[in-house]
């Protein structure tokens, strides 16, 4: 008889505690999803961040979106956080001494439009104004991933680090250097090819629209997390 009641109060302790923790997780549940926080805006930047590089093929979302580039910003948004793992890359980047991918350009010549807003999305890229036909140059040595013509970038080059742990985008190219090729290796300035405005940049305004990734484990060339080439390219 003492045994019984001493089994069914810590059960139905037990149970309570259980309903309890059921009602807890479940409000804590419901507040993750709807508070409108500084969780929210990371996760529509991760969101942004993990979709196609470039104009996507497999994203139709984001297809039209990246490579988007009249170089005047529709509208000028606060320059995103640099997270410490992007400035860890940022630093390493930095490191390989990258070359300036437009011939004649100077580094003191560029904007920052990285965080500039592309229609409902962010650029996520660098746009280098230059005279259609100005020869676009490898920024170091790697390999010609893939050749790519879409919508929004036009004619585009995606080359990988030798590392594959990046990814550099060259897009609106008014035509590839004779002869380049997918698998082809490339060395630091070689040229690759010239500013255009294929795509959907303005035919008044040539530039290139060039972007960094980060790739995934999977090194698909359409998917990475952008880097701000502003901060790889210029000295503070
Ligand atoms: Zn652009």
């Amino acid at each position: 008889m003492t045994s019984d009641v001493r089994h069914h109060t810590p059960l139905a302790f037990t149970v309570a505690m259980s309903f309890l923790m059921g009602i807890v997780t479940t409000i804590a549940v419901y507040s993750l999803r709807n508070a409108p926080t500084a969780a929210d805006v990371s996760e529509v930047h991760a969101s942004t961040a993990a979709t196609a590089i470039g104009d996507g093929v497999d994203t139709a979302g984001a297809k039209d979106q990246r490579g988007a580039a009249t170089p005047e910003p529709a509208a000028t948004v606060p320059p995103a956080p640099v997270s410490p793992t992007e400035a860890g890359e940022i630093v390493a980047l930095r490191a390989r001494d990258l070359k300036l991918p437009v011939e004649g350009v100077d580094r003191k010549d560029l904007r920052n439009t990285f965080a500039d807003a592309r229609g409902s999305r962010t650029h996520e890229a660098l746009d280098i104004l230059a005279p259609r036909g100005t020869k676009v140059r490898a920024v170091e040595e790697g390999r010609v991933q893939k050749l790519f013509t879409s919508k929004a970038g036009g004619l585009t080059i995606y080359e990988f680090d030798p590392t594959q742990t990046f990814a550099y985008y060259y897009a609106h190219l008014d035509r590839y250097e004779d002869g380049l090729r997918e698998g082809q290796m490339v060395k630091r300035g070689d040229v690759i090819g010239y500013v255009g405005s294929t795509g959907n940049a303005s035919p008044d305004a040539p530039h290139l629209h060039f972007a960094i990734f980060r790739l995934g484990p999977e090194k698909q060339w359409w998917k990475g997390e952008p880097i701000n080439p502003f901060l790889v390219l210029t000295e503070d």
